[in-house]
């Protein structure tokens, strides 16, 4: 796919604050791209930046091949849908398509044939007529949609366009999104704090934090090789650990001795340890290296969540099987699911989820 945005060393300040802190983003043509990341972020500046709506302090923005810095949002082939429907009330579901297609003053027929193709498009052909008063959310969102998408623009920009749904609601215009996107084929550029919702229907993912880019990747990339723990506990939850790479494939942790996959760290290297709860198994204390007691055991609808204390860590583990609360259980983990990180300086680690756990040093004590 051929590259259609650049975002090339941005950067966006805003009463003296760093708001977005140098980001280079190429984002393809007819690509689905997730900006994922903690409220404040600067997921939705990014966005209103290649909409036009903010012009960067430093930096380029490129479209087609183009320099587009000045240009006005009017003059740019995007269009944007909010979480805020901002339908017309006093217009009908027509009027509200045909909004943006009257504006350009296309002919009446091209109109008509434009709303009914939206209609169609979005599952709302007999709508025409009715109030949007009369519409539930996700009817609105539908011809919020419609109507962004009528003026066939070659990318759709959409701010947490699902936010204001239910649950089950939001699962299904999920799928309906992806649909929409892939029939068009056309790019949509998505902003959520929701990482489900970015796995979910994304080509690639951009994780943000602190106005930084901290990965770009597929979903499956994303999920399984994070960068660092800041992604990892991000993306799904995570075991967080410190530990200490002895050499290659080697790795220290609570002071003792795993093999792992990873090269590359050196020798004798604090490094962040990252291992998934679905990937730990429960086994007899005297069968694992690790053995702690059941501090808690959660049905969570497909698995059971279960806290396991051991080593002055609680270990998050997921399993089809519960264990007694209160028992002794051993964990056990193949190499191929220990993740070596770079470790992040602690200012950097999020507010939610992670405790920073302790130095190698520390940890011997707990021999
Ligand atoms: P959310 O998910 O909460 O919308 P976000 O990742 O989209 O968050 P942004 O809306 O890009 O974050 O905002 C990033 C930071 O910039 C926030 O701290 C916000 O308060 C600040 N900010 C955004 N717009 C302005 C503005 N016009 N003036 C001053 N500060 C702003």
């Amino acid at each position: 796919m051929s590259i259609l945005i650049t975002l090339n060393d941005i950067v966006v300040s805003f009463d003296g604050e760093k708001i977005l802190d140098h980001i280079d983003l190429d984002i393809h043509d007819k690509e689905f791209v997730t900006l994922l990341g903690p409220s404040g972020c600067g997921k939705t500046t990014t966005l209103r930046i290649i909409g036009g709506f903010i012009t960067p302090d430093s930096g380029t923005v490129t479209f087609d091949g183009k320099k587009i810095n000045q240009l006005p949002p009017y003059k740019r082939n995007v269009n944007t849908v909010f979480q805020r429907y901002a339908l017309f009330p006093h217009l009908n579901v027509y009027e509200n398509i045909a909004f943006g297609l009257r504006v350009k003053k296309l002919p009446e027929k091209e109109i008509s044939k434009r709303v009914q193709e939206m209609l169609k498009l979005v599952g709302l052909v007999g709508f025409e007529k009715r109030s949007t008063a009369r519409l539930s959310g996700g009817q609105q969102q539908r011809v919020a949609i419609a109507r962004a998408l009528a003026i066939h623009p070659k990318v759709l920009l959409l701010d947490e366009p699902l936010g204001a749904l239910d649950l089950k609601l939001r699962k299904e215009m999920q799928i309906e999104l992806k649909r929409i996107q892939e029939q068009l084929e056309i790019t949509f550029i998505y902003v959520t704090h929701d990482q489900e919702e970015a796995l979910t229907m994304s080509d690639r993912v951009v994780v943000m934090n602190g106005g930084k880019i901290q990965q770009i990747g597929s979903p499956v990339d994303i999920y399984n090789e994070p960068v660092n723990a800041f992604v990892a506990d991000f993306i799904g939850e995570s075991n967080i650990l410190s530990g200490l790479m002895i050499r290659d494939k080697l790795v220290e942790i609570g002071g003792r001795q795993f093999e792992c996959v990873d090269t590359g760290f050196g020798e004798n290297t604090p490094v962040d340890v990252v291992i998934r709860p679905e990937d730990i198994k429960l086994v007899k204390p005297e069968d694992a290296q690790i053995s702690g007691v059941v501090e808690s055991v959660i049905f969570k609808g497909v698995h059971y969540e279960m806290l396991i204390d051991a080593y002055d860590f609680r270990w998050i583990v997921h399993s089809t099987q519960a264990a007694e609360k209160g028992s002794a259980v051993g964990l056990t983990f193949v190499p191929y699911d220990i993740h070596i990180m770079h470790k992040m300086p602690k200012e950097e680690y999020p507010l939610r989820g992670i405790e920073p756990a302790s130095e190698p040093e520390d940890t011997e004590e707990a021999k």
